[in-house]
């Protein structure tokens, strides 16, 4: 019987064949994602039922599709964040669990900065008032020279920072492992989260979506922010809770937010979708022509290790009993 390895992500290979390449000239037969979203764990799970591996984005890989999937032997993620998969549910079956890391880190952090200078000069407001024949202006905040909250100082918390530098802004931090030769390197300083959320114009989030950064910005956080403070969401939608920023934005507990991610995608929220004062982007962090082609040949090479016995680049996990 031949190896079938289904991919759902719509951006694989689409910038270069190399990644598919990589996988054909193994002799495994490809099934791509029929439909033009993510799929739900109902459709995942009539893909998977006879695959070997599978090379996911943001679908839903519950308890259920792994458990239907008795061939499964390596659940590939194509980026960083596995909160979408049950990853004991995976340790139980022995199936190993690999991620992209590194590859995606430069295009997120550009998105984020990009996003500061979007919602602080309301750049997509003012474009869409171009369009429909308006010569308005639009009144914006500086980024250059502020005060820029980091929560969560990995990967894409630490390249954002970086770039800030060239913007001349304070930087506080905030991470449940402060790292104190980076702090010192972008003359940063770790604070409590209550004093990023006090003291930063903008607060960029960066942090995993786990049990506890679930909902970690609420109501109550949102109103310890400055009332020009500007929030931007490249993370998890689940980290800020959206009732509360849309409070915030209505009410002007805050000037503006940005968000790449959402608590459900794509939301249907009218009331969070129609605010003036946030700037929306599909979850497009990683959709650099650059970044997609490096992820899907990452996310294939852990599949294809994983299948010819070999340790994968970057384990997320993998069987209890190993
Ligand atoms: P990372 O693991 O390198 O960094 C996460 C940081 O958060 C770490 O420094 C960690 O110590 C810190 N942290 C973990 N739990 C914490 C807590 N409870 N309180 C405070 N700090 C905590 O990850 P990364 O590569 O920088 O990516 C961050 C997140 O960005 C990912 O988990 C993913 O969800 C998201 N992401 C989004 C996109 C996108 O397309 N928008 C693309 C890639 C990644």
């Amino acid at each position: 019987m031949s190896i079938k390895v289904v991919i759902t992500p719509r951006s694989f290979a689409a910038t270069s064949p190399l990644p598919l390449k990589v996988l054909e000239e193994r002799g495994y037969t490809i099934v791509r994602n029929p439909l033009d979203r993510p799929l739900n764990a109902d459709e995942l799970l009539e893909l998977v039922r006879d695959a070997d591996a599978l090379i996911v984005g943001i679908d839903k890989v519950t308890r259920q599709v792994i458990e239907n999937a008795p061939r499964l032997k390596v659940i590939s993620k194509y980026g960083v964040g596995v909160d979408n998969i049950d990853l004991e549910a995976a340790a139980e079956k022995g199936i190993t669990v690999t991620n992209t890391p590194e590859v995606n880190t430069e295009a997120v952090a550009d998105l984020a900065v990009g996003l500061m200078l979007a919602a602080a000069r309301q750049i997509p407001q003012a474009d869409a008032s171009m369009r429909q024949g308006q010569w308005k202006k639009f009144m914006g905040m500086a980024l250059f020279g502020k005060t820029v909250g980091i929560l969560g100082t990995g990967r894409i918390g630490r390249a954002v920072a970086r770039r800030l530098r060239g913007f001349n802004t304070k930087l506080l931090l905030y991470d449940v492992r402060p790292d104190l030769s980076f702090a010192a390197e972008v003359h940063g300083e770790y604070v409590e989260l209550a004093r990023v959320l006090r003291e930063a114009d903008y607060v960029s989030v960066h942090l995993p979506l786990l049990p506890e950064t679930r909902n970690l910005i609420r109501e109550q956080e949102l109103k310890l922010m400055k009332p020009n403070a500007v929030l931007i969401n490249t993370s998890r939608g689940g980290i800020v809770e959206e009732k509360a920023l849309v409070r915030a934005l209505r009410e002007r507990w805050i000037r503006a937010a940005a968000l790449d991610v959402f608590a459900e995608e794509p939301p249907r929220d009218r009331d969070l979708l129609n605010l003036e004062s946030a700037v929306f982007t599909p979850h497009i962090g990683a959709y650099t022509e650059e970044a997609v082609l490096l992820m899907g040949l990452e996310a294939a090479e852990n599949v294809i290790s994983v299948l010819e016995g070999k340790r994968p680049k970057n384990v997320v996990s993998c069987s209890k009993a190993s």
